[in-house]
């Protein structure tokens, strides 16, 4: 199972629509979310279909539930209370944990684990992949003893993904009804660093991780999943399917949940967004970079 990790914006939802046209491979879409938004709330998937009208997800609900209605909703958000949030990764993301919070992490994982295992069943794909994004779910899958998780970190310019996220976009799977949460400079660099920082804290659990930059992605989008695919040593071959260097012709999946992004198909033409570069606020450019600056350089921004 390949988790891809990273902060919102970032291009994870680019890099699971891309990663879903390789053969072999599975895209779910952010699975942390599924119990809300699929099982509860009946939004839409990446299909098109209501989450209860997918006939992918409801073969993936019988197979592993005997169906979505056998799933206690009420045990998953308690379970995700006590084990994936931000603030319990301390207790998480030990080596050694409380037996106590193993067990709970080992119960909640299971959940995703007969998820993943019958997508593996429906789709006949040897990877699976889960968009969650965030480090606490992560943590908490790595507690189970039976799945094979690898990660593939995502990291974006701090500076791109503000400018993203001061942005007005509208979340489809409501029905248009509501937009995205947007942020300020300050709000959005401090999630950054959070997010990409805790996911680091995955490899104290001994997952494998590797890391690329969106920059890279939409520059030589082939070569950079081949390199990576080969760096989390996951089932050759990696060959993405492009009609050019710069353009893939996307299909519809069934990712269930994450950035409206998830619902574009078609010819895609992949290039670098640098509109922020002129378009950014100055005060607010200078806010995010210094914020930011250390691990800017470390991810070889600066
Ligand atoms: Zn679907």
């Amino acid at each position: 199972m390949l988790y891809i990790g990273g902060s919102g914006r970032s291009g994870s939802t680019l890099l699971e629509s891309l990663l879903g046209e390789m053969p072999g491979v599975v895209v779910l879409g952010e699975v942390a979310h599924l119990w809300e938004r699929g099982v509860r709330l009946d939004e839409l998937c990446a299909c098109g279909e209501h989450f209860s009208a997918c006939p992918f997800w409801s073969e993936v609900g019988e197979l592993a539930f005997g169906g979505w209605s056998r799933v206690d909703l009420e045990r998953v958000a308690f379970l995700k209370d006590a084990v994936d949030r931000q603030r319990r990764m301390l207790r998480t993301a030990r080596r050694r944990p409380a037996p106590e919070v193993h067990v709970l992490a080992q119960e909640y994982a299971d959940l995703f684990v007969d998820i993943y295992r019958a997508a593996r069943e429906t789709s006949g794909a040897r990877v699976v992949i889960d968009s969650s994004k965030v480090a606490p779910t992560a943590l908490a899958l790595s507690h189970h003893d039976e799945l094979d998780l690898r990660i593939l970190h995502i990291v974006r310019d701090s500076r791109g993904v503000a400018f993203s996220w001061s942005k007005q976009v509208a979340r489809p799977e409501t029905g248009g009804t509501e937009d995205m949460p947007r942020l300020t400079g300050r709000q959005s660099t401090q999630l950054w660093l959070s997010h990409n920082l805790a996911l680091s804290a995955v490899t104290h659990r001994g997952v494998p991780i590797a890391r690329i930059r969106y920059e890279d992605l939409v520059r030589d989008a082939a070569g950079t999943i081949d390199d990576v695919w080969r760096r989390l040593d996951l089932p050759p071959p990696a060959v993405l399917p492009m009609i050019d260097d710069h353009t893939v012709e996307l299909h519809p999946t069934h990712s269930v949940a994450g950035n409206p992004m998830r619902f574009r198909t078609g010819t895609t033409r992949l290039q670098p967004d640098t509109e922020w570069r002129e378009a950014m606020d100055a005060r607010e450019r200078r806010i995010v970079t210094a914020m930011s600056l250390p691990l800017l350089k470390f991810y070889g921004y600066v």
